[in-house]
């Protein structure tokens, strides 16, 4: 059994290799297939920008595709950036522009006002048209200033306050325990096995008539 990971970003693409290491599923990456069609992420919740994305990739390869859109929700700034997180600073936005705009947006706020959290749907969606989600959140603080450089997006200005470090300070395997991807990937491995004998049933019995 194949599963297509609906991502370019590499940040995403090696954390969730990881999770997934342990199933018996072999997982591509949407760098390994080719013409895939665009997908815009135009959505106002991460739910319905995850289904679009895993069900567009999933009908264009009639494979069954994996879709996570994530974000960072800033409760002084209203929510934002939200479904926006990847662009916050502009179309060519990189990571440090982002992270450069938040702290901006910031400024001015105090400690115990900059509470934030990490959110990620994710969607597994079968060619049948069947499909699962599950939601994963990791809360948090933003920092003053960018600190760590491992991971990805805004890992340097994630502070945990139970741990004392930013996300860009942990390992990989101590990230992927404890983040929104890592925890929604954890839910959903639980879900996978009894949605693909349900896929295979109904397939088994569409095959019938
Ligand atoms: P997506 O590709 O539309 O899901 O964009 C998600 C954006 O949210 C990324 O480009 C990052 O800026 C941010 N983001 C999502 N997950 C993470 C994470 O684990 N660490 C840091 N930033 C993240």
């Amino acid at each position: 059994m194949r599963l297509l990971l609906a991502t370019h970003n590499p940040g995403k693409i090696r954390e969730m290799r990881a999770l997934l290491s342990d199933l018996d599923i072999e997982v591509m990456s949407l760098d390994e297939i080719k013409d895939v069609p665009c997908v815009l992420e135009d959505g106002k919740t991460f739910m319905e920008n995850a289904l679009k994305k895993a069900r567009a990739i999933s009908k264009a390869t009639g494979m069954m595709t994996l879709a996570d859109d994530s974000g960072l929700e800033v409760d002084a700034l209203n929510k934002a950036p939200g479904v926006y997180s990847a662009r916050y600073s502009g179309e060519n936005a990189t990571d440090a522009s982002n992270n450069e705009r938040l702290l901006a947006d910031l400024e001015g706020v105090s400690q115990e006002k900059r509470t934030a959290r990490f959110r990620s749907v994710v969607v597994v969606y079968h060619p049948s048209g069947q499909w699962i989600a599950t939601e994963g959140r990791c809360e948090g603080r933003i920092t003053m200033a960018p600190v760590g450089d491992q991971g990805f997006g805004y890992d340097p200005v994630f502070y945990l306050p139970g741990l004392h470090r930013t996300m860009a300070q942990l390992s990989q395997e101590e990230k992927n325990r404890l983040s929104h991807r890592g925890k929604a990937l954890a839910k959903l491995k639980i879900e996978l096995v009894p949605f693909l004998q349900k896929v295979l049933e109904k397939e088994g019995g569409r095959d019938e008539t």
